[in-house]
C-alpha cells in the first residue's frame, strides 16, 4: 500500500507547497538525511496533488483517485523505485518492472525510465496532470540519469516530477539545476520522540539518538532487534573492555546472518565517533545507553587511532559492496578493531 499521510513534521511545510498548486515547479528535487521520511512525502505529495476532492488541501483518503493512488494503480501516476526497496516496503510493482529482473537489484534501470516514455507522452487520464517519483534518484546509473536529464528537458504539459535523493552530490549537476530544490529539515527531537512514542517504540531515546534523529529509520531498526547495539557486538565489546583473549576464528563461526556487513562497519565507525567524544568529556552522540562500556573501552586508545581507524572502516565501507569473501572481509575488520584497543 502507498502512503498517503504526511507525518506530523512534514505538515508545514508540506502545507506551504500544496496550498498553490498551480504554481508548482514541473521537476522538484527532494531531499534529505536518510530516514526521515521522504518517501512517504514524495507519496503523499503526489496523492494530495492528484486528489479530485476540491475541498481538500490534503489527500482526501475518499475519491478515486486517492484510492487508486493507495492501490500504486492510478493511471496519472507512476512509482520508479529500485525493486530491492519495493520489495523492503512491500509495494507491489508492475509486471513490466519485474520482467527481466530475477535478483533484487538496488538500481532504478534503464528499462524502468525507459517503459515510462509512452506514458509521458499521452495525455493525462482523469485531471490534466501526471506525476512520477523517482526513488532514490541516488540509485540513478549513468544512462538512467541522462535518460532522466532528457524527459526533464523536454517536458509535456501535464508532467511533475518528485526526484527523491539523500544526497544532492549523487545527482547529476545537470539534472539539478532543472530542478526546484525542496529540502526536508530533520524534525526536532521532541517531534520525533513523541512521534515513536505513541507509535510503541521502546527506550525511543537510544533508538533516535543512534539513528542520527532521523526518526523513521530509529523506528525501522527498533522493528528488528532489541537494542541499537546488536548483541553480538556487545558481547564482543564487552571482551575488548575487559582485555580478554579474544579468538577471532570462533567469533567469526557464531557471526549472525542478521548483521549486514555494512552495518557492521556503521555501527564501529559510530562506537568510534563516541569514544572520541567521550575522551572530550562530551556526551556520546549515538549509543547513549552505554555510558559504562564505552568510559571503560576509551581508556585503552587514542583518539590519533579511533580516528585512523575511523577513516579505514570508509574505505572498507566502499569496498563491502563489492563481491568480497565475506570471512576473509569481517577476520580484517574485527581485527582492525581489536588493535585499537591496548
Ligand atoms: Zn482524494
Amino acid at each position: 500500500m502507498i502512503a498517503n499521510s504526511f507525518f506530523p513534521w512534514q505538515i508545514e511545510i508540506a502545507n506551504k507547497y500544496l496550498k498553490n498548486p498551480d504554481k508548482i515547479h514541473h521537476a522538484i528535487i527532494l531531499y534529505g538525511l536518510k530516514g526521515i521520511g521522504k518517501f512517504e512525502f514524495s507519496t503523499a505529495f503526489a496523492a494530495s496533488f492528484l486528489c479530485e476532492n476540491r475541498d481538500s488541501k490534503f489527500a482526501c483518503k475518499k475519491c478515486i483517485s486517492c484510492n487508486l493512488i493507495e492501490k500504486n494503480n492510478h493511471p496519472d501516476f507512476k512509482l520508479l523505485i529500485p525493486n530491492s526497496i519495493a520489495d523492503e516496503k512491500k509495494i507491489s510493482i508492475s509486471f513490466d518492472d519485474k520482467k527481466n529482473t530475477s535478483y533484487a537489484s538496488n538500481e532504478i534501470r534503464i528499462n524502468q525510465i525507459r517503459d515510462i516514455i509512452p506514458w509521458i507522452n499521452v495525455k493525462s487520464y482523469r485531471n490534466n496532470k501526471k506525476i512520477v517519483i523517482i526513488y532514490k534518484a541516488d540509485n540513478l546509473n549513468t544512462i538512467s540519469s541522462n535518460a532522466l536529464l532528457k524527459m526533464l528537458e523536454e517536458p509535456s504539459d501535464d508532467i511533475f516530477f518528485l526526484i527523491v535523493s539523500d544526497c544532492l552530490d549523487k545527482l547529476l549537476p545537470t539534472i539539478v539545476s532543472r530542478c526546484q530544490i525542496l529540502h526536508l529539515p530533520i524534525p526536532d527531537y521532541q517531534t520525533s520522540l513523541k512521534w515513536l512514542k505513541n507509535n510503541n517504540v521502546d527506550n525511543y531515546d537510544n533508538w533516535l539518538s543512534f539513528s542520527s534523529n532521523a526518526p523513521i529509520d530509529a523506528f525501522r531498526y527498533s522493528m528488528y532487534r532489541k537494542n541499537p547495539c546488536p548483541s553480538w557486538i556487545y558481547d564482543f565489546l564487552q571482551l575488548l573492555s575487559n582485555n580478554s583473549d579474544i579468538h577471532v576464528f570462533s567469533l567469526l563461526d557464531s557471526y549472525p546472518d542478521d548483521i549486514l556487513i555494512n552495518e557492521l562497519i556503521d555501527i564501529f565507525q559510530k562506537l568510534f565517533f563516541d569514544l572520541v567524544l567521550i575522551s572530550y568529556k562530551i556526551t556520546p552522540k549515538y549509543f547513549i545507553d552505554m555510558k559504562k562500556i564505552l568510559n571503560k573501552l576509551s581508556t585503552r586508545s587514542t583518539n590519533d587511532v579511533l580516528i585512523n581507524n575511523f577513516i579505514w572502516l570508509n574505505r572498507k565501507k566502499k569496498l563491502s559492496d563489492q563481491q568480497v569473501n565475506k570471512k576473509i572481509f569481517l577476520n580484517s575488520i574485527l581485527n582492525k578493531v581489536i588493535t585499537s584497543f591496548k
